[in-house]
């Protein structure tokens, strides 16, 4: 087939110290909210793929929970999720913040990683260009193990066209392995479970996100109506995190499943009716059993 003559594909994982960009970095490159974000550290549990077709080339981009202290069996089970990704990939996209590049522990991550890695300075959009300039100096001192360093403004799609130039010409052949309509192996659950957790770590605070797990109970189309009717139970692990979560006369509960909606209606491109339900289940974060069935460990 000739429009299969010079295919280039390859997997690219994303890592980087916690909050500098990942999730939104991915989001970017589909268009769509597929991994959720939020200005608090530690917000992605799970490896989740990201397909770009583009040009002559698929890259099948993988967010990670980024590189931190694990912290007990969940924490760990990320540290895990983030070193199979890297294991598994061809490229390795190294972000960091521009704020405070290089921090120490983005030079261990450069210097830890023996894959060819693409360095991406984010959060351009917030500094001047002497800052880029001092920054991109710094890190030419990695020029020997790096493929390219490029500044990007991940949530003003800046430098983005620069970085899927420089993945591909850095790519093997190799064949098409999705279809060209995905845009992830995620499952719509699973993503609407995601805009819920994201939702969550914007309205609640301190360990109460970071205890909360979401599970899509119900998902049923009433494509006669155009809407989609969702379930969700939101587990915590004590009866105090339960109070936090649904809040006085239930307005957390009440902002959580508005904004929720809103993004889902996006994303499934369908009038939803969402019921968010709060349970709680002790000490979930500290079994292995659960976090699996929570579908936080791939
Ligand atoms: P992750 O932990 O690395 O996945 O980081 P997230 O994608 O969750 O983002 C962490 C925070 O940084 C969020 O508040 C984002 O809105 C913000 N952020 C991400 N990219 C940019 C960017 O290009 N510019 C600015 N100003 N903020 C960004
Ligand atoms: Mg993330």
């Amino acid at each position: 087939m000739s429009d299969q003559t010079n295919f280039k594909s390859g997997f690219v994982s994303i890592i980087g110290r916690p909050n500098v960009g990942k999730s939104t970095f991915l989001n970017c490159v589909l268009g769509t909210k597929i991994a959720a974000i939020s200005n608090k550290p530690n917000t992605t549990r799970n490896k989740i793929l990201g397909i770009k077709n583009i040009d002559n080339a698929q890259i099948m981009f993988l967010d990670t929970p980024g590189i931190t202290q694990g912290k007990g069996v969940i924490g760990r089970s990320m540290v895990n999720v983030t070193m199979s990704s890297v294991f598994e990939s061809d490229i390795v996209l190294i972000l960091v913040d521009i704020k405070n590049a290089l921090t120490l522990g983005d030079r261990n991550i450069i210097e830890s990683t023996e894959k060819p890695m693409i360095l991406l300075i984010n959060k351009i959009d917030a500094f001047k260009k002497s800052r880029i300039l001092n920054v991109i100096s710094q890190a030419q001192k990695y020029d020997e193990k790096l493929l390219d360093i490029i500044p990007i403004s991940a949530i003003n799609n800046d430098g983005m066209e620069l970085v899927y130039k420089a993945i591909i010409s850095n790519l093997a052949e190799g064949p098409k392995y999705f279809s060209e309509d995905l845009i992830t192996d995620k499952s719509e659950r699973f993503i609407v479970s995601e805009i819920i957790r994201e939702k969550i770590f914007e309205f609640t605070h301190k360990e109460v996100p970071y205890r909360t797990a979401v599970l899509i109970d119900e998902f049923n189309e009433v494509p006669e109506k155009n809407i989609i009717n969702i379930n969700a139970i939101v587990y915590v692990e004590r009866p105090n995190q339960k109070g936090i979560v649904i809040g006085d006369k239930g307005k957390v509960l009440k902002d959580i499943g508005t904004q929720a909606r809103k993004d889902i209606e996006q994303l499934l491109g369908s009038h939803v009716y969402l019921e968010i339900w709060v349970k709680v289940k002790e000490n979930w974060t500290s079994k292995e059993h659960l976090i699996k069935d929570f579908g936080y460990c791939n």
